[in-house]
């Protein structure tokens, strides 16, 4: 069996805030090979994109606390030196995030931008091959006219074409790993498909993995093989796309899959929200962090309440819930 690309286990993040102790992130464990694209899915504040941000070691601030370790190439980054990340980020791992314009700055040129992510790692290379790169950079990411728009301003350019030179940025140094935080939310639905397409399309071409950070359960069906689903910090299941939106086997799963509306449900059929609100990461439930929203938890007596649940394998998944697969199996099929 090969080495996976990346290795987090037991990654727990948490920081201090005027009203407590937020544990964003807590004992997340998981692979990515090199090539594999896989999902992680959950409501706002589940922990996802603070999961990406510890990989990248981004946002670590004094008042924030991780451990664990995220091991790329059997290298952890969690304990390496403030220049050994520098060297890494943005070559051997990039990142593209939800808000293009977050990511550029509007003082520069967009030519200017991609050609430095390529520069900081290549010191040397000289003014006309960094330009050629650009040119070619942006061109592959289908920018139609790239020769003039090389010299425009992010301020000049639509939220989907941003997000074109945001995508550009990120594989210039064809990365091992690109994290793709919400990359279409903030696009229309024709835009996000071709932005999809492209990151597969430059996926395959460099053979790299994909982390993709969604709550879109469409996208994740389109285009991962494997999806985590992330709640009150924690992995509550992971397994197949096929396997998860077929047979969940977490009622959170479920939940997830039960407010959206699919293309084969009768479309005056009502969506079934999943009652009340994710929990305070301040002042967590005892027992299992979703039992306050768990239609299950009263089958369960007490133990939902009292005891948190391990991850466990259930059939072709992996699943952080007390039900046993009988229980599992028989109660989710009678309440569907
Ligand atoms: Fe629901 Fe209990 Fe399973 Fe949690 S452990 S998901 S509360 S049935």
């Amino acid at each position: 069996m090969t080495e996976p690309l990346l290795s987090v286990r037991d990654l727990h993040v948490s920081f201090g805030t005027s009203e407590g102790v937020v544990q964003a992130v807590r004992g997340v464990s998981f692979d990515i090979s090199q090539g594999e694209t896989l999902a992680i899915v959950g409501e706002s504040g589940s922990g996802k994109s603070v999961t990406a941000s510890a990989i990248m070691r981004l946002n670590f601030g004094a008042d924030v606390r991780v451990s664990g370790s995220a091991s790329l190439d059997g290298q952890d980054i969690l304990s390496m030196s403030e220049e050994g990340v520098r060297q890494l980020r943005g070559k051997d791992i990039a990142m593209i995030f939800q808000d293009p314009l977050t990511a550029l700055n509007p003082f520069y040129t967009v030519g200017n931008q991609i050609a430095e992510a390529y520069a900081i790692h290549h010191p040397g290379t000289s003014k006309k091959d960094l330009r050629e790169l650009a040119l070619d950079s942006i061109t592959k990411v289908g920018i139609p006219e790239p020769l003039k728009r090389l010299n425009q301003y992010p301020h000049e350019f639509s939220g989907g074409m941003r997000q074109r030179i945001v995508i550009a940025m990120a594989l210039i140094n064809s990365p091992k790993l690109l994290i793709a935080d919400e990359p279409t939310t903030a696009l229309d639905v024709t835009v996000q498909a071709q932005i999809l397409e492209l990151i597969s399309a430059m996926q395959e071409a460099h053979g790299s993995a994909v982390i993709l950070i969604t709550h879109d359960l469409g996208v994740v069906a389109e285009v991962t093989k494997r999806v985590l689903v992330m709640y009150a910090g924690r992995l509550v299941e992971t397994a197949s796309v096929e396997d998860a939106f077929n047979s969940p086997t977490h009622p959170y799963t479920r939940g997830l899959l039960n407010s959206v509306r699919s293309l084969d449900s009768d479309r005056h059929s009502r969506l079934e929200p999943i009652p009340g609100n994710p929990p305070s990461l301040i002042d967590l439930p005892s027992g299992c962090p979703f039992h306050l929203r768990c239609q299950y938890a009263a089958s369960l007596n007490d133990r939902c309440r009292s005891e948190v649940p391990e991850l466990k394998a259930v059939g072709n998944s992996w699943s952080a819930c007390h039900l046993t697969v009988e229980e599992l199996s028989s109660d989710l099929r009678a309440a569907t």
